[in-house]
């Protein structure tokens, strides 16, 4: 008998799942601070790293049950050699309607024209401050803020745009700059997206104590307070996107403002569209959560596409309603830069 799949990916609570984010590496050129340990090196090693075939794979099956936007991380997936032609790969799979990617930025100037030339429509860019002292003692001396200036600039260039910049709003680290990256979507357009923090694992905690992230929770009622004490109230944007953000903007401003407050918002989860896929093959239903189902070991067992999607179904068949901080459960199998956040 053949089983018939439904092209539809719908969970237990009517919420369906049409985008898939892919970690295509573990690996980061940056180290910051709220997202893995300053000594971090429990790398994987290549052989258990999916290859862009098996990717491709995945994603033909995941596109057959629904999955049409898909959006490339990491670890930073720039570190990643080859990157633009994984991008040419899935741009041809049919039902992937867009390709977009999450970058620290700091190699967008070398690669931004091959990234447009192969296919991928946007890119978000994290920079989480304005001041270089401030940029070194988050990424804990890593990286290069020019280099993320210029990969911002070869960005829009090339027009991957709208190029939305994302920023962890911390408090005593950045909340002082709330106001600077408001003035940035009034004056030169910029689309500034405020995440709120979010937990990690324990052992992570402990070594971000001393980097001063103790407390530097920071809710969105906060920076919207203080963005609207200058600005007046913000109005309700449109910007191209398929993630959890919500969108305003200051009255007027070709640019705009959106929080994903995945902690404070009430409503967050039930909203979720969203899909993961580690570098390692984990299928994961939610980033807050540890629950994940491996795909690589069946993969290079000789499963069929039907039992990978079932695979599929599963998943999505088994995720929670919501996630379980208010109740104190917080992720503890892997760091962000490891789920590709
Ligand atoms: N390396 C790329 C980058 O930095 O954009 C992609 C991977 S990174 C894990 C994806 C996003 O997760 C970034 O915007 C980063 O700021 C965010 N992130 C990492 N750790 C976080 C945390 N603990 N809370 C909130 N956002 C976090
Ligand atoms: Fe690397 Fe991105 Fe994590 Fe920073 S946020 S350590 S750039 S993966």
């Amino acid at each position: 008998m053949t089983t018939v799949f439904l092209p539809v990916l719908q969970d237990r609570f009517q919420r369906v799942h049409k985008y898939l984010r892919i970690s295509v590496t573990d690996r980061c050129n940056f180290r910051c601070l709220y997202c893995m340990p300053a000594d971090f090196n429990g790398f994987l090693p290549r052989s258990q790293v999916l290859t862009f075939e098996e990717i491709a794979r995945i994603v033909r099956v995941a596109a057959g049950l629904g999955i049409s936007k898909l959006k490339i991380t990491g670890g930073e997936p720039l570190v990643r050699r080859e990157v633009p032609a994984l991008i040419r790969s899935l741009h041809s799979i049919p039902g992937v309607e867009e390709i977009t990617m999450t970058t620290n930025g700091v190699l967008l100037g070398r690669y931004a024209q091959e990234l447009k030339d192969a296919g991928l429509d946007r890119v978000t860019i994290s920079l989480d401050t304005l001041k270089p002292e401030r940029f070194d003692r988050i990424a804990r001396g890593t990286g290069s803020r020019q280099d993320v200036l210029a990969g911002i600039a070869a960005a829009r260039a090339v027009g991957l745009d709208p190029v939305k910049i994302n920023v962890v709003s911390m408090r005593g680290v950045n909340d002082d700059e709330v106001l600077d990256f408001a003035r940035l979507t009034v004056e030169e357009g910029w689309h500034v997206r405020f995440i709120e923090l979010m937990p990690f694992p324990e052992e992570q905690n402990q070594d971000c104590h001393g980097g001063g992230l103790d407390g530097a929770y920071l809710p969105e009622a906060e920076i919207r307070t203080a963005i609207e004490a200058s600005y007046g109230s913000l109005e309700p944007a449109e910007v191209p996107g398929n993630g959890p953000a919500r969108y305003f903007r200051v009255p007027g401003s070709a640019g705009s403002i959106g929080f994903i407050s995945a902690v404070s918002e009430e409503h967050f989860c039930a909203r979720c569209n969203r899909l993961r896929l580690t570098a390692e093959g984990k299928l994961r239903p939610c980033l807050l959560q540890d629950d994940e189902v491996d795909l690589r070991a069946p993969l290079r067992s000789g499963i069929s596409d039907t039992q990978l999607a079932q695979l599929f179904q599963d998943t999505v068949e088994g995720k929670r309603e919501s996630h379980r901080l208010g109740l104190g459960v917080t992720p503890q199998l892997r760091h962000m830069s490891q789920i590709g956040g």
